[in-house]
């Protein structure tokens, strides 16, 4: 089967499933989703893209934006940002306080909320949220090579009167001093890097570069190749909140996901992947986006695990 065809039968199959998992409705404005939208894009190394379904369509990113956050931390404050944020998987769910407080205000990793919180309050360094903001749509502009990517204000005004448990997050590693800047600030910054939607294709030439070692496309480094490894490690151990590792078992892809039904996958070498589909499975990760790519890892043989070609 070519890469078009499979994409068209994951396409076909994901039509036919009727439990389709339920929409996140924490955030008001997510709920007014429909359930049954399912996109699909993939990026090759060699630049074709291969599209299904709704591949055009915007969505809310959320909790994808954290792999953009992160790179542009480490571009600021490199290393120093382990000591402020672990790389572990959590074992818990995204929003969890239990653990912070175990572990006196120092996150388990940059993919749960509190470490993207730790994450924002660097990337602020000393500016008010427009302009961290501004710094990471520019980035993903460029990622993309599409400057249409923006934030849809009432996603980002919804969270911010919804978003207790972030704010509860936020003071708390504040009282531990690993959250530097007004708490209202730091939110401002996370609740408006997570409100950015992009299309599956979007999202796709946007993670070119971890799949190409940390270049650009257009040949430009966007971060060494250690660090694209690194990052890769960390979506593929931490990506998926508590479900990592059953992802990594089912799909056995690097993996980022985020609430509004995104996954950002990435196959070193071999393809960026984007997989859009609404409703959520238990553990707040795209239901028929795993299944997605868990089909396209079978059929293409792109696990992580699997000897090159
Ligand atoms: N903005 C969401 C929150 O903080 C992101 C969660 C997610 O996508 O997993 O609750």
């Amino acid at each position: 089967m070519t890469l078009h065809e499979t994409v068209a039968a994951i396409v076909a199959h994901i039509a036919t499933i009727e439990d389709r998992g339920t929409v996140a409705s924490y955030i008001p404005e997510l709920a007014k989703v429909e359930a049954d939208r399912f996109g699909m894009a993939i990026v090759t190394a060699d630049g074709e893209t291969f599209i299904g379904g709704d591949a055009d369509a915007s969505f809310s990113i959320q909790s994808v934006s954290k792999v953009f956050a992160l790179t542009l931390a480490l571009g600021k404050i490199g290393d120093q940002l382990w000591e402020r944020v672990g790389r572990e998987p959590s074992g818990n769910a995204f929003n969890s306080i239990v653990q912070l407080e175990q572990e006196r205000g120092i996150p388990r990793n940059p993919f749960i909320n509190a470490g993207a919180i730790v994450v924002a309050d660097v990337n602020l360094g000393g500016h008010q949220p427009r302009v961290a903001i501004g710094e990471m749509l520019r980035f993903l502009h460029y990622l993309a090579g599409d400057d249409a990517i923006a934030i849809n204000e009432a996603v980002a005004a919804s969270e911010t009167s919804t978003g207790f448990r972030n704010l509860a997050l936020a003071n708390y590693m504040r009282a531990f001093d690993n959250v530097r800047h007004p708490v209202d600030l730091v939110l401002g910054t996370y609740f408006h890097q997570c409100a950015i939607e992009m299309s599956c294709r979007q999202l796709a030439l946007a993670g070119r570069y971890l799949m190409l070692d940390g270049r650009h496309p257009d040949g430009g480094r966007v971060v060494s190749a250690a660090r694209a490894r690194r990052i890769n490690a960390l979506m593929l151990t931490c990506g998926h909140y508590d479900a990592s590792g059953d992802f990594a078992f089912r799909v056995g892809i690097p993996g980022k996901s985020g609430v509004g039904g995104g996954i950002l996958a990435i196959v070193p070498g071999r393809a960026s992947i984007a997989v859009w589909s609404p409703g959520l499975n238990e553990n707040g990760n795209s239901k028929l986006g795993t299944v997605a790519l868990e089909e396209l890892a079978r059929h293409t043989g792109w696990s992580v695990f699997s000897p090159p070609d």
